[in-house]
């Protein structure tokens, strides 16, 4: 007989494991049931620690400007323990003509960096006379028709930064919701934004991260959480208003089912309901984790990002700790560089010697490093990023769609409504409100989400 469950959740990573989460905080008597196919909770969210080394193979952290994540954090009693380098104190560099410059935080900084011209910055202001353009473009195309090419290398540094995706692919309506929302609203982007003009004092968010790593986050809500590992769900289907949802050797039922995979995965699942598209392209990225002694003059701030057309190795890298205090043993520092990403993944079939050697030269042209590193570590990740390229769109009308057919099915996860952890975080609090019938559960008009990179 079927094994029967009120709600089951496919995917114990941060997406499963936070739906799980506000829907027992609501209801603690409530039967969950996770099935996870892998060993271990958290997906992409995995923490390196070796010889007092800290490093990630996936997130780094995420900004504490989300209120849900914010509750995520409260509920749990993480924020007590949350470490933060906010955005305030802590610049960012762009590699422009192969130096370290610093990145304007804010519009009106924008107006004073050096890595515009004048007539680029006076460009960026004909921003308020460009009509919207209704057709999907893709990001590249978008920003230099409402703010004049010269942006174009600080867009390429904040998509790689995200994304590590190529903006003429990546789809802005997918990308920026918000921020198109406003642009068609107000009839430019720069009227949005006066209009919604910041209250005066407001801090910038913090980047956010945990004593032990951005695993401490999944540590803690697995803890207690009724997964099944080595679990993997290959079918799923909808019989007399009951979900069945198979792994190889056993089906489950339940009246609810949230599948909290990556795009693809869902996708896979749901391949018999005809979504527009069968797949969507993704990106690997793998971070060399580099530690040096104190002789290494590190910037002061987060890392810095490289345009494609810089023409370097790496993607950028962190200067994890300036960021994060004990990741590093005492006297030494550790930076992480980024390798791969939508445009170079021919660099992830280097062997590890050969990526480090390259890294290691690319970085020592940008920051003094009178010496090698004393250790170095190459974390290769099983996740990728889902690419929000043109087309997308229709996927996300087909899933809302889907949604509203099929009583009981809910979908969140990598690259449904975003790729960070607050996206994940924020979606998954929708679905868990959604099936409690509470007010928060329908999707939300897009945010206009500052973009600091
Ligand atoms: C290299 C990298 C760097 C990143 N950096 C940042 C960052 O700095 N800041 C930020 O905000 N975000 C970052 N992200 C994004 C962030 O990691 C994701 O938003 C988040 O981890 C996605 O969580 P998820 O649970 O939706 O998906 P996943 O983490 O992919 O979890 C899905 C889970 O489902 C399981 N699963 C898959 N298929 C099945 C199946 N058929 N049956 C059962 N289980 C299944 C998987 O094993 C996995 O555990 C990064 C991502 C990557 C890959």
């Amino acid at each position: 007989m079927p094994e029967k469950h009120e709600i089951i959740i496919v995917g114990a990573g941060l997406s499963g494991l936070s739906a799980a989460h506000f829907l027992s905080k609501s209801m603690p008597e409530i039967d969950i049931l996770i099935l996870e196919q892998d060993s271990r909770p958290g997906g992409a969210v995995r923490s390196f620690n070796e010889q007092g080394y800290l490093a990630e193979w996936g997130p780094h952290g995420f900004l504490d400007n989300n209120p849900a994540s914010r509750a995520l954090l409260s509920e749990t009693g993480l924020d007590r323990i949350a470490q933060k380098a906010p955005l305030n104190s802590f610049v960012r560099f762009v590699c422009h003509q192969g130096q370290l410059v610093q990145l304007p935080q804010s519009p009106p900084a924008l107006l004073a960096t050096s890595l515009l011209s004048p007539l680029g910055k006076l460009r960026l202001l004909g921003e308020f006379f460009k009509k919207p353009l209704a057709k999907e473009q893709n990001v590249g195309q978008w920003a230099a028709y409402r703010f004049g090419p010269e942006i174009l290398p600080l867009v390429d540094a904040a998509i790689t930064g995200t994304f590590a995706g190529d903006y003429n692919r990546l789809s802005i309506d997918a990308v920026m919701p918000g921020v198109r929302a406003l642009e068609k609203e107000a009839g430019s982007v720069l009227k949005g934004l006066l209009r919604k003009k910041r209250k005066p004092g407001a801090l910038l968010p913090a980047m956010t991260s945990f004593p032990l790593g951005m695993e401490q986050l999944i540590t803690t809500l697995s803890t207690g959480a009724n997964i099944l590992y080595h679990s993997p769900v290959r079918e799923i289907s909808r019989k007399n208003q009951v979900w069945e949802i198979s792994t190889e050797t056993r089906t489950y039922r339940a009246a609810s089912v949230i599948l909290a995979l990556p795009v693809n995965r869902s996708l896979e699942l749901l391949a018999t309901h005809a979504p527009p598209l069968s797949a969507i392209p993704t990106a690997r990225i793998a971070t060399v984790a580099l530690g040096f002694t104190d002789k290494a003059q590190v910037p002061f701030g987060f890392g810095y990002l490289s345009p494609e057309r810089e023409e370097r190795f790496a993607m950028g890298a962190l200067f994890s700790t300036n960021m994060f205090p004990g990741r590093a043993p005492a006297g030494r520092v550790l930076m992480e560089a980024l390798v791969g990403g939508r445009r170079h993944p021919e660099r992830l079939e280097l062997s590890d010697e050969e990526l480090l050697s390259r890294v290691y030269d690319d970085l020592r042209k940008l920051i003094p490093l009178p010496e090698p590193p004393c250790f170095s570590r190459v974390l290769r990740g099983n996740s990728s990023i889902p690419q929000l390229e043109i087309g997308y769109p229709a996927l996300l009308t087909w899933k809302d769609a889907l949604e509203q057919d099929l009583n009981g099915l809910h979908l969140c996860g990598f690259g449904w409504e975003g790729i960070g952890m607050n996206d994940m975080i924020q979606t998954s609090r929708i679905v868990a409100d959604r099936i409690l019938r509470r007010a928060g559960g329908k999707r939300q008009n897009p945010e206009v989400k500052p973009v600091y990179f």
